[in-house]
């Protein structure tokens, strides 16, 4: 699968070799959309990411973990916390595990590394606790 980001690098790590480590380590292949790096300033890369879902989530936790700020594509799926009742039927229809019931608290989550925007869950919440920032 594919998703497209934009990384921002503190002034400090922007020689972070970000396409090199994410090819040797997460086998994620790494298009480079807009590029904007100096010495000395903080950097911003736009980047397309193909790769297994699972080393996608990994690729993108580790980014952040080297304090490169991570934002994914710009449209966003929204969950309506104050209408959701947590039934859970959209999770039913999320191809990607996105949309998971918490087990400790049956709680409805979404992991937003893992959506793919294919809207399935909007058409399936019974009290229409979902929709896109677009
Ligand atoms: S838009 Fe699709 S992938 Fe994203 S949370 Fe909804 S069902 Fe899952
Ligand atoms: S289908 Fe709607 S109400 Fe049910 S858990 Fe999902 S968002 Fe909440």
């Amino acid at each position: 699968m594919k998703k497209r980001v934009t990384l921002t690098f503190p002034k400090k790590i922007v020689q972070i070799p970000v396409t090199y480590r994410l090819a040797k380590d997460f086998n994620i292949a790494a298009s480079i959309l807009r590029a904007q790096v100096a010495p000395n300033q903080v950097g911003k890369l736009v980047l397309e990411l193909s790769g297994d879902i699972d080393a996608l989530e990994s690729a993108i936790e580790w980014l952040k973990t080297q304090g490169i700020g991570v934002s994914l594509a710009s449209r966003e799926i929204l969950i309506n916390e104050e209408s959701c009742v947590d039934c859970g039927l959209c999770t039913g229809v999320c191809p990607t595990e996105a949309l998971i019931l918490e087990p400790e608290t049956f709680k409805l989550k979404l992991l937003r590394s893992r959506c793919v925007f294919c809207e399935q869950c909007i058409v399936a919440c019974p009290v229409g606790a979902i929709t896109t920032n677009l």
